[in-house]
């Protein structure tokens, strides 16, 4: 295998990638184990130079990047994150990750992510327009409707998607709905989105629930992250009976035994940015979060947080990726020998694209669907997908991530035979 000369780091993100992709190999075929290579090379890397004229008048330069790591299946598809440590290499893995959860799912995607280095808090409202505006132009090359259609990560939010849409729309002439998803309703946003990523976490989390006998309603969940994707997850668990005794985000680890209140945190948490001094005297340490004993951890915050330490005395019986990349290779060993049950990101946190897929169904067909049958088709797709896995993990005595893998990179894999070498 040929390294990548722009890939400096080890133990990073993409280097994470290449180890989870590396123990599919012994359970595929010739000539698919073959042509592996190809996921182990982005297709397309684009580094933008973002100049911003702040509000003071001076002038700043942010780094953007826009990676398409495979096209096999179809148009890219993949968020956009806004945080202070995005760099190649995370958009990289990221974008990986995309390819390899849109084929999971079965979606008719290929794998793209795209990133500024900001922090989005630092910046005034028509700062962040101005940043927003000028990204979106800058890469306004490689994405659109049948190219590569970007959607919110962290950092950015349905506003974000809003100016980049009206900004693709503006060069193209013509309204183009299609170009993003995880707008607004109003611009072509599918109703369900937003609650999709976390409800994804929920149904795959009861299912495999289900499969190791857990019962739900009496377990006790820790979360890591309080955005999107963890607030939703941990309303939907509590909704059903579980209790949320801790929750961390960057500002504060909140630790209840008794349940925390998510609906009352929630609230809080969107007047005042994070959930630090809510209830002061329940605030711990942020180390003693894995240290917990919980039925179930749901990561929902950044990757690469999940180390063979931590994976070595985390008390717990299941833990739900909602965070892309969150455990690293070595910590999924120790898992599969401990018994834990990992439902890995690239199906764990799937909601969010296949909801921003029937979106996209939608702008093209100009015709919306109801949040009723957003939610059934959702949850189809996700039973199904999490219960397909499954069998294959049971068939191949492997975990659920290499068990994903598999049955991702065997459709990615086929696309690309059938699809030739260009140019032959
Ligand atoms: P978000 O910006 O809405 O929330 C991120 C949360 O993480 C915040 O509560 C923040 O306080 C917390 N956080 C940040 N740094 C932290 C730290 N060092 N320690 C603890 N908490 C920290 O983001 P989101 O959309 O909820 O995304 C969270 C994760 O889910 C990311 O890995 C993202 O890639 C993944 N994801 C998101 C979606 C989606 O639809 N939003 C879809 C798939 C995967």
């Amino acid at each position: 295998m040929a390294s990548l000369s722009y890939v400096s780091q080890s133990n990073s993100a993409w280097d994470n990638y290449l180890q989870q992709l590396k123990r599919v190999e012994p359970f595929l075929d010739d000539p698919l184990r073959q042509r592996l290579d190809f996921l182990r090379h982005p297709k397309r890397a684009l580094i933008v130079d973002i100049p911003v004229e702040m509000d003071d008048g001076t002038i700043e330069h942010f780094e953007g990047f826009r990676v398409q790591h495979s096209l096999a299946r179809g148009p890219g598809k993949g968020g956009i994150r806004f945080h202070p440590d995005v760099d190649l290499n995370e958009v990289m893995a990221l974008s990986a990750w995309m390819t390899i959860k849109c084929a999971a799912l079965n979606l008719p995607f290929g794998g793209a992510k795209g990133g500024v280095r900001v922090d989005p808090s630092s910046l005034s409202k028509r700062e962040l327009e101005r940043l927003t505006r000028r990204y979106a132009a800058e890469i306004n090359l490689i994405i659109g409707p049948q190219k590569d259609i970007p959607a919110p990560d962290v950092g950015t939010t349905p506003q974000i998607m809003a100016w980049m849409m009206d900004t693709f729309s503006m060069n193209a002439g013509n309204t183009v709905t299609g170009v993003v998803t995880g707008k607004p309703v109003h611009l072509g946003g599918s109703l369900g989105r937003v609650h999709a990523t976390g409800r994804g976490v929920f149904i795959t989390g009861l299912e495999v629930a289900k499969e190791i006998n857990l019962d739900i309603s009496n377990a006790r969940i820790c979360v890591q992250g309080f955005g999107n994707v963890g607030s939703e997850a941990a309303l939907l668990f509590q909704k059903n009976g579980a209790k949320v005794i801790c929750i961390q985000d960057h500002s504060a680890t909140l630790y209840q035994p008794n349940g925390i209140d998510v609906v009352k945190l929630m609230s809080y948490q969107k007047n005042h940015g994070g959930i630090k001094n809510y209830a002061p005297d329940d605030e711990v340490d942020k180390s003693k979060f894995w240290k917990l004993e919980a039925e179930i951890f749901i990561p929902a915050a950044l990757e690469g947080v999940i180390d063979a330490e931590i994976a070595q005395t985390i008390q717990t019986k299941l833990i739900l990726e909602g965070a892309n990349g969150p455990t690293l290779a070595a910590a999924d060993d120790i898992f599969a020998s401990r018994n834990i049950t990992v439902v890995p990101d690239v199906i764990c946190n799937a909601g969010g694209v296949t909801v921003s897929y029937f979106e996209w169904v939608q702008d093209l067909s100009s015709f919306f669907w109801t949040e009723d049958e957003i939610n059934l088709r959702m949850d189809k797709i996700m039973r199904d997908a999490i219960n397909d896995i499954w069998n294959k993990s049971i068939q191949t005595q492997c975990s659920l991530r290499t068990a994903a893998y598999i049955v991702a990179c065997e459709r990615i894999l086929i696309a690309r035979i059938e699809r030739g070498i260009y140019p032959g």
